[in-house]
């Protein structure tokens, strides 16, 4: 199986594999080349033949939409399913989505099966929003509150009348990826983000925060 960047020239090959062929999609080679334009879009060949396109559109900074194409006969194919959710994942993270979302017919459930298998939310209906008036589904992904900074980590001094400040002393468990090398047996002077939370101990941008 390999896994390469996705070309607009795969989108149209996949396109054409699909029942009616490209005449149910007038601005399909337009879309094609948009979507590799953006380089967020991979594409999985499997003993040769394109089995998968996958990607996100930017819809707005920090938001994005997957999209997928495949052909009808895909499940004939054993892909494991990690391949997309690890490189959704790593999309998400190296272009800094904060959120991805995706529709489904509602009278798909095997599509809203591999959503929810991806990591994908289920948040709601949306009523007749397909071309031929059937419901859609809103799935989404949406990024972990915390966003590594590490900060709750950092030693604090108490002053007086409890006025505290945070010092630029680490805590010497927080590795160099601003993650916790201790997080299963961690000791019990330390707090876990909610009891920060409700001291007002968390940084601005942090997503614990209340
Ligand atoms: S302060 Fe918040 S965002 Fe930063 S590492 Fe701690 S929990 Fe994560
Ligand atoms: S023990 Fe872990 S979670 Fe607690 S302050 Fe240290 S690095 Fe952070």
């Amino acid at each position: 199986m390999e896994i390469r960047n996705y070309k607009a020239a795969d989108g149209v090959a996949m396109l054409e594999r699909q029942p009616g062929g490209l005449k149910g999609y007038p601005d399909a080679e337009k879309w094609c080349k948009e979507a590799e334009q953006d380089g967020l879009a991979f594409t999985v060949v499997y003993e040769g033949k394109m089995v998968l396109c996958a990607g996100i559109v930017r819809e707005r900074e920090g938001v994005g939409l997957a999209w997928a194409l495949y052909p009808t006969d895909v499940g004939n194919y054993h892909i494991d399913p990690r391949i997309a959710k690890d490189r959704l994942r790593g999309l998400m993270v190296e272009h800094n989505f904060r959120r991805v979302q995706a529709t489904v017919r509602a009278d798909f459930p095997a599509g809203a099966g591999y959503l929810r298998y991806l990591g994908f939310k289920r948040e709601g209906r949306m009523e007749q929003n397909e071309p031929d008036g059937t419901d859609s589904f809103l799935y989404a992904i949406v990024r972990d509150k915390c966003l590594r900074c590490g900060k709750c980590c950092h030693f604090f001094f108490y002053g007086k009348e409890g006025i505290t400040t945070r010092t630029s002393t680490k805590c010497p468990n927080l590795t160099k990826d601003n993650l916790c090398s201790v997080y299963n047996h961690r000791p019990d002077w330390c707090m876990s983000a909610r009891q920060m939370a409700e001291l007002r101990l968390l940084p601005e941008g942090c997503g614990y925060r209340r």
